[in-house]
């Protein structure tokens, strides 16, 4: 007889963890099944070595600039070795205290990659097991490029498990993992290109934000290349790298190749047509409103379904299902809505909502946009001069903001409470009528004619 469980999550991920420890506070008997480490993607090879390095980076950019304050500091060098170490340390930390979190929420670990039997059972490590309800949540993995010589570059868990710096870096990609990574190595001294293969980068998002983006990463040295499709890369006898493009143009003497163009729904080896679940043109798992698979009592969540792949949503999500199914909550789910989001370049973005192009495609001549674009005090002071630029999108005669795009110094932190007075309808009038917080470069949110 296989153990039975009320909820088994597929993935201990940010996900996976969510609905389990969720599920399990209302009493419900759950268990996690992981193939790999506890926190998934987010931990080990996202959200959180990511944004150290992001503060090493930003840590660079700041040393370079206490001279125009006044300190006398020159940067004798930094040892990529000591901050990915520490970065690692702190990682198991967090691994460590899962598994006494899952103890603690009284959620079983199983380890192991877990395939589907039939919709109610699955097997790991040889082992049945079955639940009246199983989540899926097993995120994704990043894609290599079907050309020839990928194998010879890397992807961000490739960046992350990097030893030493590589002096000349070559970055594919125009979406997030791109320009995060493009940024952080170029502030840590590597000598970064950057290849899109269409004209801009972050093509989703407001064209202030990427226009801005793209003239502060050129500021900061990093080469760009529009319009350039990769072909082939190569191996020299010396070991360096060569990239090779369309038109023939050659980058030479690399010694890392980045592939940051996108991921894949990590879907093979579960076996999902035992349980009867389908998955779309691009291998994710279509879901309802209520993360409800077409099979009853399955369910998918976060990066598997292909909605916004963030952290935050796949925990709540996994909250919600957690409410919905043993928490006497019937109508519990995520909104998908206004879901804001951070860009950990250098600066840094934060959008929540409709970019202008959408408020205008959806609302035409009902949409006013409100923009400012200045130099923050702090950098009053720099030589080197970081843009902040905001544009709020409103619709119609209240004014609705219905989009808020920020980047700049700061925008990581700025726009979180702006996504709750977003999300509970603010008009300008609101923001017009709140009381600026001075001397800050947020208060331009309060005060845009
Ligand atoms: P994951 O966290 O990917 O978890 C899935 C788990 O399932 C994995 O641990 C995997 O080992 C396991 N698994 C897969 N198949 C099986 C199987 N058959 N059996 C058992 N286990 C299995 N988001 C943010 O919000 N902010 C950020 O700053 C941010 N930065 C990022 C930086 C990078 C470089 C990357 C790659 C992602 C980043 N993200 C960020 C996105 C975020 O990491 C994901 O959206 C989030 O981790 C998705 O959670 P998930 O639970 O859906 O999947
Ligand atoms: P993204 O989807 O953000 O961007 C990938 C981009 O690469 C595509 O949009 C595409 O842009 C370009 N691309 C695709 N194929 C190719 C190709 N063959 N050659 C060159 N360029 C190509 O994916 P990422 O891998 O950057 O990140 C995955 C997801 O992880 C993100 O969407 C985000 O949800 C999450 N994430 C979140 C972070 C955060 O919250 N700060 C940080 C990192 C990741 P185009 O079509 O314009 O060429």
């Amino acid at each position: 007889m296989p153990k039975h469980y009320d909820l088994i999550a597929i993935g201990g991920g940010s996900g996976g963890l969510s609905v389990a420890e969720r599920a399990s506070k209302y009493g419900a008997k759950c268990a996690v099944v992981e193939a790999h480490k506890l926190g998934g993607t987010c931990v080990n090879v996202g959200c959180v070595p990511k944004k150290v390095m992001w503060y090493g980076g930003t840590l660079a950019h700041i040393l370079d600039e206490a001279g125009d304050y006044g300190f006398d500091i020159s940067r004798n060098g930094f040892d990529w070795t000591a901050l990915v170490e520490k970065r690692e340390d702190y990682i198991r930390g967090i691994n460590d205290w899962y598994h006494t979190y899952l103890g603690d929420a009284d959620v079983d670990e199983i380890v192991g990659y877990a395939r589907f039997v039939d919709s109610h059972t699955i097997e790991v490590e040889g082992e049945r097991y079955s639940a009246e309800h199983i989540v899926i949540a097993t995120g994704g993995s990043p894609v290599v490029p079907d050309i020839s010589g990928a194998e010879l570059g890397i992807t961000s868990d490739g960046f992350f498990a990097l030893e030493k710096r590589p002096g000349r870096v070559a970055v594919v990609g125009a979406g997030y993992i791109a320009v995060e990574v493009a940024g952080v190595l170029n502030a840590l001294g590597s000598e970064v290109s950057l290849y899109l293969r269409k004209e801009h980068l972050l093509r989703s998002f407001d064209a202030m934000l990427r226009e801005a983006l793209m003239e502060e990463m050129l500021e900061d040295g990093i080469n760009i290349f529009p319009r350039t499709q990769v072909s082939h890369v190569e191996k020299q006898g010396d070991g360096a790298l060569t990239l090779v493009c369309d038109q023939g143009q050659l980058t030479e003497g690399l010694d890392a190749v980045i592939w940051a163009i996108g991921r894949t729904p990590n879907t093979a080896g579960l076996d999902l047509a035992s349980a009867g679940i389908r998955v779309d043109n691009m291998g994710y798992i279509p879901v309802d409103a209520y993360q409800n698979t077409q099979v009853k009592g399955v369910y998918a969540l976060g990066d598997i379904t292909g909605q916004s792949a963030l952290t935050p949503v796949a925990i709540a999500a996994g909250r919600r299902l957690g409410d919905r199914l043993f928490g006497g909550q019937p109508e519990r789910r995520l909104e998908y809505e206004n879901i804001p989001t951070v860009i950990f370049s250098h600066p840094p973005i934060g959008s929540v909502g409709l970019t202008e192009g959408e408020a205008r495609e959806q609302h035409g001549e009902a949409v006013k946009v409100y923009q400012t674009r200045f130099t923050s005090m702090y950098h009053a002071f720099t030589e080197r001069k970081v843009k902040t630029a905001m544009k709020l999108v409103t619709v119609g005669s209240r004014e609705k903001i219905v989009g808020c795009h920020i980047i700049g110094p700061g925008s990581d932190e700025m726009l979180q409470g702006f996504a709750v007075a977003i999300r509970m309808g603010a008009c300008k009038k609101d923001f017009d009528d709140t009381v600026a917080i001075h001397p800050t470069s947020s208060e331009e949110l309060v005060t845009m004619r």
